[in-house]
């Protein structure tokens, strides 16, 4: 497809978008070779469950990820419908991670399984970048297991649509192969401009899509015509600066390592909405720990925390707080989180729950740095440094109080005796009043 045989210089085609196939699936399809050849998806299989994943042969099937299960089942009555393991899909991804990191420390994960790369420092080096993403693609796919598409491009609005073009394509009649590799040369970049629907523009989502055909505009091409300013009082300044500028094949993002990334966040659709406090609360607990171990793994601290819940009428809640300390550690994540769920009063049956954590700054800087774990109970013998934590999570704990007028809020954590212990006991924490050890904490 490429019309332009002369392989791209690094300053040509410096930004590579690498994307695994079928993730959750394949990762499943790796720890159970049962499963292979079989129809497999990761997803809810109850009755609002959501499809995330779904391996070659389901798709083959039509299904794909954010499909209803329930439609994927009807499609594919056999599918295999696994819930998810997020611990192996972060494993994977870790491997994943430090393959790429092989390749160049210069580089931005994008969920579990995509990665955009920055190769233009490696340009001294003479490589190619078409043979770096070949060798990357071959070490994911012989160490790993893992098949990957990745696109080679200019910018980031071309590398992700490359990743797409480089994958297989699937239909009843099975899977036609893609190129795995695909460069976007300038030829390419063209013909897309002028043909590509703008729901394949980055960030164009289903409503901004539906604001833009209301608009007449159905091609990335209609937009160069339009007026910036009456695109902006549809759908904002900085997303029709954004689009105007795609339309021109313009796209001046830079790739920003796991050190500088602006949030790391975990959240989850539910199979079967929430209705019960505890069960929310565990949820949010192990979006926290995940977001933790993730903070730690980029060699971060983080000060702001945000949990965002969606409801059953798709009506959205999003709390945010910034604490005076830096933090990495799971327990004190989820201890806010589980404050600003309770600050929001939660009364009907919760959709999606999700946590992260932004306002980063290097391992090494901030000041005090929260970390206490449930193994950790030797900390009462630090008197003084757990004075300052205690003091800095319960202020963090009052702001929230305060900025959110809550009447009743208990905590995940029980101060008593000089002691900061984690209360994993169900029935007695954040959802609901409760007895606290001193009477400091009392409100
Ligand atoms: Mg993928």
């Amino acid at each position: 497809m490429n019309s332009h045989t002369d392989a791209p210089d690094l300053a040509q085609a410096p930004i590579l978008h690498v994307d695994i196939d079928a993730f959750f699936a394949s990762v499943e399809i790796l720890d159970d070779p049962s499963l292979r050849g079989l129809p497999v998806a990761v997803g809810g299989a109850g009755e609002r469950g959501v499809i995330a994943s779904a391996s070659y042969v389901a798709r083959t099937f039509g299904i794909h990820s954010a499909m209803s299960s329930i439609q994927a089942r009807r499609r594919c009555p056999s599918l295999i419908i696994l819930p998810g393991r997020f611990d192996r899909y972060e494993s994977y991804s870790k491997s994943f991670h430090d393959l790429v990191r092989d390749v160049t420390p210069n580089y931005e994960p994008l969920g579990l399984d995509e990665v955009f790369c920055d190769l233009s420092s490696l340009g001294l080096l003479g490589s190619s970048p078409l043979a770096l993403a070949h060798d990357l693609q071959a070490r994911l796919k012989a160490e790993l297991g893992l098949q990957s598409g990745i696109g080679v491009a200019r910018n980031k609005l071309f590398a992700k649509l490359g990743s797409k073009a480089a994958k297989p394509k699937f239909s009843t009649g099975g899977v036609t192969e893609g190129a795995g590799v695909f460069w976007v040369s300038p030829d390419v970049e063209a013909q897309w401009l002028d043909s590509l629907p703008v729901e394949s523009l980055w960030g164009v989502g289903p409503k901004t899509a539906s604001k833009l055909h209301g608009l007449g505009l159905r091609l990335v091409r209609d937009l160069l015509s339009v007026d910036e300013k009456l695109l902006a009082s549809h759908v904002g300044a900085s997303v029709a600066q954004t689009l105007c500028g795609f339309a021109r094949g313009d796209d001046d993002r830079s790739v920003e390592s796991a050190r500088a990334s602006k949030s790391i966040g975990h959240e989850e659709t539910f199979a079967r909405s929430v209705t019960d406090a505890e069960e929310l609360a565990q949820h949010i607990r192990r979006h926290a720990s995940v977001v933790g171990r993730a903070v730690r793994e980029s060699h971060q601290l983080c000060r702001t925390i945000t949990v965002v819940v969606r409801f059953d009428d798709l009506s959205a809640v999003t709390r945010q707080q910034t604490v005076p300390f830096s933090l990495n550690d799971e327990e004190a994540i989820a201890t806010i989180a589980l404050a600003l769920i309770d600050s929001i009063g939660i009364s009907q049956p919760v959709r999606l729950a999700g946590v992260s954590a932004s306002s980063f700054v290097a391992e090494g800087q901030g000041a005090v740095q929260l970390s206490f774990g449930v193994a950790n109970n030797t900390i009462a013998s630090q008197s003084a440094e757990v004075q300052a934590k205690r003091e800095s999570l319960r202020d963090a704990i009052d702001d929230i109080r305060q900025r959110f007028g809550v009447a009743s809020l208990g905590h995940g954590v029980e101060f008593a005796d000089g002691n900061l212990r984690v209360d994993r006991q169900r029935g007695s924490h954040a959802f609901g009043p409760e007895t606290l050890g001193t009477s400091s904490e009392s409100q």
